[in-house]
């Protein structure tokens, strides 16, 4: 037999789940229950200045009352634990030392002033602002430990001269160049390890077989395969799913309240109806009639997932409430 089907969500408790979390986490938890695989809540809170522990939670909460269940995560123990990142910490540390021996990773001095100017054009990561131009990699030792000595620096991956290509269960063939993004970071100044080393050993070390999430991290991925690559490790699937928007075109924030899981239950709507319109939403149903998510599950195949972003209808509140 081979290794289980294992698929996982991943949230930041940086607020309550809105709408589009709430489309991502289904059909992440569809694309693994229709195989009959294992899925897996993983909380993202390595972040601190970013987060709020009331809102775990909430998340796993909101969650259940979707109709969402898991195998392992923070209230379910599991081979795999733990499943809070911030008690995961030796794991990254584990990771980054083999990075370090290697010589893969270099201390990096530039101010975020310095990195604003010295970027020439702001084609980096969506998700991570301009382009690295790679002015420590060239830093000789004794000038490192100078600069060491009055200040503590993040440390950034050399990404290899290579390009990365890989073919997305949902946005199809993708193809990365060499330039793209610059080297990133792994350590923070501040002593975070960074989203791009934890999640990457995470989903490694918890034996994640395929990574559905949102498309605003379809450019993340070159960087996630490039450290699979630098720790040896072996890479999921990936499917990065449409992100859902507002009806004038705006992404949801998490300040916005309206829309969270928690807001359109106390206006009365079922969990029923918000998964019908996310399987609609999908293209997996051709009306959005209210349903469980297990009534999804046989007809899911993630090939069917949209690919262009989806528009919340100019009237939807009208019509769920109304
Ligand atoms: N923690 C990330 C978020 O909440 C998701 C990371 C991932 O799925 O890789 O957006």
């Amino acid at each position: 037999m081979g290794d289980p089907v294992r698929g996982r969500f991943a949230p930041t408790p940086s607020g309550y789940l809105h709408i589009g979390n709430a489309f991502t986490a289904l059909l992440a938890w569809l694309q693994v229950r229709q195989q009959g695989g294992e899925f897996v809540l993983r909380i993202e809170d390595l972040d601190e200045r970013r987060l709020n522990p009331e809102y775990v939670s909430a998340i796993l909460e909101d969650l259940s009352w979707l109709g969402l269940d898991w195998d392992e995560g923070p209230d379910v123990a599991g081979r795999h634990g733990a499943y809070r990142q911030k008690d995961r910490i030796e794991q990254y540390q584990h990771a980054f030392d083999s990075l370090k021996k290697q010589g893969l990773v270099y201390p990096c001095f530039c101010s975020r002033k310095e990195l604003r100017e010295a970027a020439s054009a702001p084609h980096g990561l969506a998700s991570e602002g301009p382009v690295y131009r790679g002015t420590c990699r060239l830093l000789l030792s004794a000038e490192q430990l100078r600069r060491m000595r009055q200040k503590q620096p993040a440390w950034r991956f050399v990404v290899p001269n290579r390009p990365v290509e890989f073919t997305d269960l949902v946005a199809g063939h993708q193809q990365f160049g060499t330039a793209f993004g610059g080297d990133f970071i792994v350590y923070r100044a501040d002593a975070v390890f960074s989203y791009q080393l934890a999640v990457v050993v995470d989903d490694a070390e918890m034996g994640i077989t395929q990574v559905l999430r949102g498309d605003d991290l379809l450019d993340s991925t070159v960087r996630q395969i490039y450290l699979y690559e630098a720790l040896g490790l072996e890479q999921p699937s990936f499917a990065h799913v449409p992100l859902i928007y507002s009806a004038d075109g705006e992404r949801f924030a998490k300040r916005d309240g309206s829309m969270t899981l928690r807001s359109l239950r106390s206006k009365g709507v079922t969990a029923e109806q918000i998964t019908g319109y996310l399987g609609w939403f999908a293209g997996l149903l051709d009306r959005p009639e209210p349903l469980r998510p297990e009534d999804l599950v046989e007809m899911f195949d993630v090939r069917r997932i949209a690919r262009s972003k989806v528009l919340l209808p100019q009237d939807w509140m009208d019509t769920l409430t109304g």
